[in-house]
């Protein structure tokens, strides 16, 4: 909000006065909204399931953005529509467009369509691959437009509701990128994306990432009777050994992972081709620029050592290095306005919240300078992004609480 703080002020000044985030848990619409969130939660938990159990895979998150989008005309929210890349959007307006808030949630698992994503409950606790990640921040997102809607809080200004296409893996952001750059960027004033569990956690650090798929590639022949040509398997090796001894910096912290490799037709046989997937994760980009440096050389130096090797067979390896995604970094400031209110939102309802980096859709506005976060949306959960991942309700209505105090701190209520 600190790009339009003028024109906030402007909106302030010329209507009512806005109500502090503390005078806010005295507001009867909001003591209304609360009460509304605790006698909601059986519903919201029949939703979050009823959600978990539309497959979403990366790509594929079509049937889940259909949900959505008969769910937010069905609470009421107006323009509602698909844009070309899939993610959904919604409008409820304030007095203004002055600021513009948007709300946001991604709609995709990291598991592909034939993952069985039904939900089984046992002691209490929901399981389900998608159950936390992001299943929960949907279901958020429906409660706090449900009791928004229900309650009929005013704003001053105006929310944007978004579900995202394709947030996780190789989905890059492509759903909140297409958003800003389809004109979004000039007008919000606050992002804020509900991702995951718990009641702590603000996401105010755009952890940064390079993906990279490096595929290597031969004659391939038989184990005995080609033996002494290119085997492309022999390079991924020593790419991946040479990548292991990198002396990667503590601080900014980075991480270097080779998260997937796949190769060869058989024991008896030396591969046609052979891949791997390598995750560089940084706060800071020129580090990002540096280790990738590092992983395009070291592959060519690699391949061209197993070319010399087996030169005198006539044989050769090509090899070709495919950027899988590419996210910015940034940092919304602790000062920006936008973090003090998620904070002071926590602790009036007796969180103490913790500022982290963590690679989400905030990386994209926060990259533009839009002060963003991420936030938990309530609730405990467990084994992201494994076929065991858990969900456990236990102060979900504390997650909504908060995210609701953020929402209307940022977007202003009205004193009326
Ligand atoms: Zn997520």
């Amino acid at each position: 909000m600190a790009r339009r703080g003028g024109e906030i002020r402007e909106v302030e000044e010329t209507s009512v006065h806005r109500l502090e985030i503390a005078q806010l848990l005295d507001a009867p619409s909001v003591r209304r909204a609360f009460h509304l969130i605790d006698a909601l939660a059986d519903a919201i938990t029949r939703e979050h399931v009823a959600i978990c159990e539309i497959p979403a895979p990366p790509f594929g998150e079509e049937q889940r953005a259909r949900y959505f989008e008969r769910r937010f005309r069905e609470l009421g929210l107006e323009g509602v529509r698909r844009d070309t890349v899939g993610n959904v959007i919604g409008f409820r307006h304030g007095w203004s467009d002055k600021p513009t808030v948007v709300v946001s949630a991604h709609l995709d698992t990291v598991f592909p369509n034939h993952v069985d994503v039904r939900v089984r409950r046992r002691n209490g606790r929901y399981h389900a691959p998608g159950i936390g990640d992001n299943a929960s921040g949907l279901a958020a997102l429906l409660a706090l437009i449900e009791v928004l809607q229900r309650v009929r809080v005013t704003t001053i200004g105006t929310l944007v509701f978004l579900c995202t296409v394709g947030e996780e893996g190789e989905g890059n952001l492509r759903g909140v990128r297409h958003f800003f750059t389809d004109g979004w960027a000039e007008k919000t004033d606050a992002f804020i994306s509900l991702d995951g569990h718990g009641v702590e956690r603000i996401v105010s650090g755009a952890l940064g990432s390079r993906r990279y798929r490096i595929t290597i590639a031969g004659p391939g022949g038989h184990s005995w009777g080609d033996f002494g040509i290119v085997n492309p398997i022999h390079p991924l090796a020593e790419v991946i050994r040479q990548l292991v001894e990198y002396p990667l910096p503590r601080r900014p912290r980075t991480s270097l992972t080779v998260g997937r490799i796949e190769g060869g037709q058989s024991v008896n046989a030396i591969p046609q081709s052979a891949f791997m997937d390598v995750d560089i994760r940084s706060t800071s980009s020129a580090v990002l620029d540096r280790i990738s440096e590092y992983v395009k050389r070291v592959v060519a130096q690699a391949v061209r050592q197993e070319n010399a090797r087996c030169a005198a067979t006539g044989t050769r390896l090509s090899y070709h290095i495919h950027c899988l995604g590419d996210r910015p970094t940034g940092e919304t400031s602790p000062d920006t306005d936008i973090i003090r209110v998620a904070q002071e939102a926590s602790r009036l309802l007796g969180i103490e919240p913790q500022l982290e980096w963590a690679s989400t859709d905030a990386n994209i506005p926060i990259s533009l300078g839009i002060p963003a976060i991420a936030m938990g949306a309530g609730g405990n959960a467990g084994n992201p992004h494994t076929l065991d991942e858990w969900y456990d309700a236990t102060n979900r209505e504390l997650g909504l609480k908060r995210a609701l105090l953020v929402i209307l701190a940022l977007a202003g209520v009205p004193e009326l």
